[in-house]
């Protein structure tokens, strides 16, 4: 290459990956991203169905390319139009791209808006090469949902209003370290109940709840966690707690801890709400202390990981390899995403797999150029493996 390109290449791919960074989506404000990305589909020929989670909240959009066969199998791709919010740092505009070589600078570039635009571009070709008239046996679906980071609003409600498919591509930001599982994660609360004395006549009278609830947090950072041959290990993270009183000389007498939980295959929230209980116990403490898991408005999600040996996966790495140059690696994800409820709660293998970058969900987060393209090529060759 030459000198250091300062714009998008001027193709139909980057062009929608132009307006889609510059069509801010910030986690509930998803509509705009939405009409646009329906837009592009109908421009294609494909029927767009919209489902809202909630009342003109949170809209994800579907459309089907139909299959000739029936009983031939299906493939989804998806993404999520989202991102998180603009965060302290960015040396430039979040919402204009701006390249400096391979790199494209802007929130979302990595994040997902190259996998949609790559989506996008690869349902488009598949088709045009047809004429219009693609030849698929199986059916191909195309979907694109809110609030991935948020609750996951969108694929959840997606799931419950009938998508299936026989496997599929998340287009999240995992280019050659391709994700084939995911640990879940679950959220706990555990409340301390301390007794209140004045505080001038502490130790002798009263419990401070902050002690307790101290003691508790540092107990259960040392918790066992169940080691996964794939997955790894389950982590705990004590991420706030919260206590006291400041405005009078009071001993403390309520403290709650919020507990994180990443897990692997195998743990619950019943067996990890036991273990808080436990640590409670060993404290002479469990009278005192309610454990409970967070409140929200989706399910939890359980870890995962699909077969190694899976089509969909073969079929990825190696147009992934053909197209690259460079071998994937196979990793499972320490986090959590869409991929979790789309294999646990609708049964459908997914394989993370998107042009990616760095810096997500901080400021300067960059995309790639090379990456969306080959991702895009990536993308086309494999619905041609699965449906045709
Ligand atoms: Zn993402």
């Amino acid at each position: 290459m030459g000198s250091r390109e300062k714009s998008l290449p001027d193709s139909r791919l980057f062009k929608r990956y132009d307006r889609l960074i510059r069509t801010p989506s910030v986690t509930g404000n998803e509509k705009a991203a939405a009409e646009y990305v329906a837009g592009e589909l109908e421009g294609m020929g494909l029927p767009v169905e919209w489902h809202w989670a909630e009342e003109g909240k949170w809209p994800s959009v579907k459309a089907t390319l139909k299959g000739s066969d029936p009983s031939a199998e299906s493939l989804l791709l998806i993404g999520h139009l989202d991102t998180v919010a603009v965060t302290e740092g960015w040396r430039t505009d979040p919402f204009t791209p701006v390249v400096d070589g391979d790199r494209v600078y802007a929130l979302g570039s990595s994040d997902m808006k190259g996998g949609i635009a790559a989506i996008l571009e690869a349902v488009n070709r598949f088709i045009e090469k047809n004429d219009g008239r693609p030849k698929n046996r199986g059916s191909l679906h195309v979907a694109f949902s809110a609030d991935e980071e948020g609750l996951s609003r969108g694929t959840y409600n997606l799931l419950r209003e009938g998508l299936s498919a026989d496997m599929a591509i998340m287009a999240e930001c995992r280019f050659s370290n391709i994700a084939i599982g995911f640990r879940g994660r679950y959220s706990m609360t555990a409340d301390v109940r301390g007794v209140a004395a004045h505080a001038s006549r502490y130790p002798e009278v009263g419990r401070n709840a902050i002690i307790d609830a101290a003691k508790l947090a540092a107990a259960i950072e040392e918790l066992p966690t169940a080691q996964h041959p794939e997955a790894g290990r389950g982590t705990w993270c004590i991420r706030h707690i919260e206590g006291g009183i400041k405005t009078t000389l009071s001993v403390p007498d309520k403290c709650s801890v919020f507990i994180d939980r990443y897990v692997v295959p195998g743990e619950s929230p019943k067996s990890c709400m036991a273990q808080v209980t436990e640590a409670a116990k060993s404290l002479g403490i469990e009278e005192r202390v309610t454990v409970a898991l967070t409140k929200r408005d989706t399910p939890f999600m359980e870890s995962f990981v699909i077969k190694r040996d899976h089509p969909l996966l073969l079929s990825v790495t190696r147009h992934f390899r053909e197209v690259t140059g460079n071998d994937p690696s196979l990793e499972i994800d320490r986090s959590v995403c869409d991929s979790n409820y789309l294999v646990v709660l609708g049964g459908i293998p997914t394989v993370t797999f998107g042009p990616s970058g760095e810096g997500f969900h901080g400021p300067n987060e960059f995309g790639s150029i090379k990456e969306v393209e080959q991702a895009a090529e990536i993308y086309e060759r494999v619905i041609r493996d699965i449906i045709c």
